[in-house]
């Protein structure tokens, strides 16, 4: 169901990636983020338990909150199965307090990339398919590359604090709820025993308005999730977040509303029929902005993953970490994410009417990760622009140019070890749309990219809803 342009300038916070480059904000963001306040008032607790149906069930467990008693209390993950409620063996409710979790030490060195994949076939019809060989050959890479596929709950764990992960980790994604996941992929990772997720969009389930024939069903799911699967989220009905009007928003009076329903509904749903806890969204397209980060992270997800491949850090910003979209049509992707290097090609249409082969001067323009990012909105008279270079090629030091719309030529420094270009403005921005031309030379020649973001002047600020 990839069926619109994939773009994904999304990851400014993730601008540091790879770069040594320090991100404050971000870091005090995680650090202060409710999920650090969930990470302290959580004892995460494995509990096995019998069902009928053998089912293992991780159960959160709230322990000792009093001590907190001002803090907000965090929302409990519904346990809802349509499978028996589980037998659980009371848990004591020690009077003294309980050991805090064993956290606080874990190493924060290391390093992921997530991999997205959506279909397998032996016939690909477009680059979203990738052949079983094809696919076989780049799960055995994985290892050939020093990579251990982590499930996403350590990943999650990890970025808990509570849990150490290997230096070089590899997450596996499949997107959207083919059968080909189950059919074909499932029985290749089975024998990497590589751990997976599949993030499925509730409607393309059997039964659901958007299924079709090659839609897995509530049961297949069930199996999967038996046998350890990890299961997430994709939204209701996959479409792009970011268009406001759309044929399934009639039912809610306001974009709002249907955004709400789009996130939180579909973790809803997922936890209803498989008795789970969906703690991660993988955005439609990887779509995203402000707002639809925002509800992600009020909808009671830990983490939200865009198509923007990068190599992940302990401090990638929650609501937008980038994935690796793997196309068959465009073999660089799988390349750079086991180089670990930003850029991935996520941020092309999936249409590729070039076949994916984009002249030297908009190569950036697709990949370039950005700050302000494409059509983000900016307060601030001066913002400092910020582009990271890496996907352009070896570009010579001292030949970078960045030219704003309304100002003209700004000073830019260059720094060629992170790659990262900043450029600072001498005088406050004019026009409302603001393009960012950005040029250099590129093993001599000159390369040139731009993108447009908006000024809205604080005082303009529109309402906080
Ligand atoms: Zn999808």
């Amino acid at each position: 169901m990839w069926t619109e342009p994939l773009r994904s300038w999304d990851c400014n916070k993730a601008l540091g990636i790879g770069s040594g480059f320090s991100w404050e904000e971000s870091v005090i963001k995680n650090e202060a983020g409710p999920f650090a306040n969930l990470a302290r008032l959580l004892y995460v607790s494995r509990i096995t338990v019998s069902t009928t149906m053998n089912c293992r069930f991780s159960l959160l467990l709230l322990v000792s909150c009093m001590p907190f008693a001002a803090c907000k209390k965090p929302t409990l993950p519904a346990l809802h199965p349509e499978t028996p409620a589980p037998k659980v063996e009371p848990v004591a409710q020690e009077p003294e307090p309980t050991p805090p979790p064993k956290v606080k030490s874990v190493d924060t060195k290391g390093s992921v990339v997530v991999l997205c994949y959506h279909r397998f076939e032996e016939k690909p019809k477009d680059g979203m398919a990738i052949t079983p060989a094809a696919f076989e050959t780049q799960m055995q890479a994985l290892k050939e590359h020093g990579f251990t596929v982590i499930p996403m709950q350590d990943f999650l764990a990890w970025r808990r604090a509570e849990k150490a992960i290997p230096e070089k980790s590899c997450v596996i994604t499949i997107d959207d709820g083919y059968r080909s996941g189950y059919d074909v992929a499932w029985p290749i990772l089975k024998k990497h025993e590589y751990p997976f997720t599949m993030f499925i969009y509730t409607a393309f389930v059997k039964g659901g308005a958007l299924s079709g024939g090659g839609s897995l069903s509530w049961a297949e799911l069930r199996e999967m999730r038996d046998a350890g699967v990890d299961i997430q989220s994709h939204t209701v009905n996959h479409q792009n977040l970011r268009i406001k009007k759309g044929k399934f928003q009639t039912q809610f009076p306001t974009y709002e509303e249907w955004l709400r329903n789009e996130i939180a509904d579909s973790r809803r749903l997922l936890e209803q029929h498989l008795g789970i806890s969906v703690k991660a969204l993988a955005y439609p397209y990887g779509n995203h902005n402000e707002e639809i980060r925002a509800i992600a992270m009020q909808s009671g997800y830990e983490a939200a993953f865009t198509v923007y491949g990068q190599r992940l850090t302990y401090h990638s910003p929650a609501d937008q970490l980038g994935r690796y979209a793997m196309d068959s049509t465009k073999p660089k992707i799988f390349s750079d994410a086991l180089a670990m290097v930003g850029g991935g090609g996520g941020g092309e249409s999936s249409g590729g009417g070039n076949g994916g082969v984009a002249p030297v001067g908009q190569l950036a323009a697709a990949s370039m990760v950005t700050v302000p990012m494409e059509g983000e909105t900016v307060r601030e008279a001066r913002p400092t622009i910020k582009a990271n270079l890496a996907t352009m090629g070896d570009v010579e030091a001292g030949t970078v140019e960045i030219r704003v719309s309304g100002i003209g030529p700004v000073p830019v420094k260059y720094n060629a070890t992170t790659k990262l270009a900043e450029a600072t403005l001498l005088q406050p921005l004019k026009d409302k749309q603001v393009t960012v031309i950005l040029s250099a030379l590129v093993a001599g020649r000159k390369v040139e990219t731009r993108w447009s973001f908006n000024y809205e002047p604080a005082v303009a600020a529109a309402s906080p809803r």
